[in-house]
């Protein structure tokens, strides 16, 4: 129940009236409501007006007159970041508890704020300042048919939203927000950063803390499985111990750089285990069960992903001359097979910069993983040169550790610094047992051993993306896995590291604006600027709209060039 005299009535009149005055008029009428209104213990800014009532809806933001929340919960960006991700969920439960919901036709009633997924990641949806914090929120504003229905916008607008700004936005007592339930997360989240930071001085690419729970709830469930689940549990060859910020001492299986095999049966938990690294890349909420499984914030998840379209992209490391003679060093395609498209990932997660390669058999061409002694015999002219040959020249050459799950190839124990074995999900370490093995069954030709360049760098050319769509010119994210650049599509259903619809929206911004500039530039340069800017502007540079925003979150600098390298018209060229 709302509670009485919270948002003090007098200053509200404006809003009031305003509500009054329209009440019944034609949906258009609902623009008077565009701009500042008192609340008293907040601000509500409506920013932009929807046209109807089926149109997207409306954009608010409520700013509150005071911060009272203990300042060390957003003293530096690390906890200020967590901290902005806790309002957003604190805010977002409040909405279910509070709002009813569906007032009318089309979107009518409807409060949201952006939907964090399991990470915490840097978002539009929270402002925290020393002054103020500021939520920000999309509405259905409600109508009647297509007129405005000003009884249901007043218990919307007057009655629900401060309840859910005084829930969810304000410090007990005065509001419902518990400062130790934001300190755990945000102490959390410091963590987990920290772990992430002390990585490369350990020699290390990833850690996962003893008790962790990897598995999830279901395919389709980014939540951790309940009853069950095995808590990880490091080898003891593997256990190294940090000290954390706010957990103190915390032990758990370090993996080095190099090349780190994982082997095991078939439903023995490898795939959860890598895929566990891969989202290690960011931060997790508590109760996550990954909260302490970090990689190398760099790592990239490669996998086969065939139908992709390639610009100029040189596989020539891993891929041959082509039939036909067609060179690979600027390899394009606009229907890659299995390998090309898994060696054009590789390549291209290489020239954007990665640390950490993370490849699961079970998502990999099988030719491009490895080839047998009787194929090589058979098969003269192939021009792949198969992973395996690849992961230890990776990591010599240009400092690429690889974690690589095969339960069913013992030829990779070879090129392996160490092998982990999954058995029941528990780990173990197999390294002394693989090394008798391989004295037993000798590699029985000769393993390929050579130094890799890097791949060679690309311009990529702004003019040869078009934005118009009819009359207008659109760039925009369309839910996880789609962007919609004009009338183009790009599909990102294979970046399986790209956390919430927020990022693909930030990328499809990124990419707009770069269009815009209509300048050619390497891919790398171009992300890296463009996330530079980002992290000294802030997110909200990337709306170029002053007031709302619209909901965005931070990307990786290897999601930004992904997206980017799958635009089927991408015109690049090689540099040098
Ligand atoms: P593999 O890749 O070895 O075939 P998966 O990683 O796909 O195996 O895991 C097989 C199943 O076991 C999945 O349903 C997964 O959720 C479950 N699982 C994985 N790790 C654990 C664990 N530690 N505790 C309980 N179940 C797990
Ligand atoms: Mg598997």
């Amino acid at each position: 129940m709302p509670r009485e005299g919270w948002a003090s009535t007098s200053p509200v009149q404006r809003l009031r009236s305003t509500l009054d005055r329209i009440d019944r008029k034609g949906y258009g009428a609902y623009k008077d409501l565009f701009g500042p209104h008192d609340f008293g213990s907040f601000t509500l800014f409506v920013d932009r007006v929807q046209r109807d009532p089926f149109a997207p809806p409306s954009l608010i933001r409520v700013r509150t007159k005071v911060n009272r929340f203990d300042p060390t919960l957003f003293e530096n960006p690390v906890r200020r970041v967590a901290f902005e991700d806790s309002l957003t969920r604190s805010v977002e439960r409040e909405i279910r508890r509070v709002v009813r919901g569906n007032r009318g036709s089309g979107g009518s009633g409807r409060v949201e704020i952006q939907r964090a997924s399991q990470v915490v990641l840097p978002r539009t949806s929270m402002v925290i300042k020393p002054e103020f914090v500021e939520a920000r929120m999309a509405v259905g504003l409600p109508a009647r048919g297509r007129s405005v229905d000003a009884r249901a916008a007043k218990t919307m607008l007057l009655e629900e939203l401060p309840e859910v700004v005084r829930r969810g936005l304000v410090p007990a007592p005065e509001g419902g927000i518990d400062g130790e339930r934001a300190r755990l997360h945000v102490e959390t989240v410091e963590d987990t950063a920290h772990i992430r930071g002390l990585l490369p001085d350990l020699g290390l690419v990833a850690f996962v803390a003893d008790g962790a729970v990897l598995p999830r709830e279901s395919g389709a469930s980014d939540r951790p499985l309940g009853a069950g689940a095995v808590p990880f549990r490091s080898p003891e060859e593997y256990r190294v111990e940090v000290n954390l910020p706010n957990r103190g001492v915390v032990s758990g299986m370090g993996v080095p750089e190099g090349v780190t095999l994982v082997a095991g049966g078939g439903f023995h938990g490898k795939s959860t285990l890598l895929s566990a690294l891969s989202w290690g890349v960011y931060d997790h909420v508590p109760g996550d069960g990954r909260e302490l499984v970090v990689a190398r914030e760099d790592a990239v998840k490669v996998r086969a992903e065939d139908g992709r379209s390639v610009s100029k992209v040189d596989i020539s490391a891993m891929i041959g001359a082509l039939p036909g003679g067609r060179t690979t060093e600027d390899f394009s395609t606009t229907n890659a097979s299995g390998s090309t498209s898994q060696a054009a990932n590789i390549a291209e997660a290489i020239e954007v910069g990665t640390s950490l390669l993370l490849v699961d058999e079970d998502t990999s061409a099988t030719n491009f993983m490895i080839r047998d002694e009787r194929m090589r015999e058979l098969v003269r002219r192939e021009p792949i040169s198969p992973f395996i040959d690849l992961v230890r020249p990776l990591h010599r050459s240009l400092d690429v550790s690889t974690v690589v799950v095969v339960g069913g190839v013992g030829d990779y124990l070879d090129v392996a610094d160490r092998v982990i074995l999954l058995e029941d999900y528990a780990p173990s370490d197999a390294t002394p047992r693989s090394r008798e093995i391989i004295r037993k069954f000798p590699p029985r030709a000769p393993l390929m051993d050579r130094d890799v360049r890097p791949p060679r760098k690309r311009a990529i050319d702004a003019s040869s993306i078009d934005l118009r769509r009819g009359k207008r010119k659109t760039t925009r994210g369309r839910g996880l896995h789609t962007i919609e650049l004009g009338r183009e599509r790009v599909d990102l259903s294979y970046l399986e590291q790209l956390a919430e619809a927020g990022q693909t929206e930030a990328v499809a911004r990124v990419i707009g604006e770069w269009v815009a500039a209509g300048e050619v530039r390497a891919v790398e340069e171009l992300v890296r600027a463009a996330l530079a800017s980002v992290s000294e502007k802030g997110l909200d540079s990337l709306g170029g709209f002053q007031g709302h925003p619209g909901e965005v979150s931070l990307p990786r600098a290897q999601e930004v060039a992904a997206a980017i390298n799958r635009v089927r018209p991408l015109r690049a060229d090689p540099l040098m």
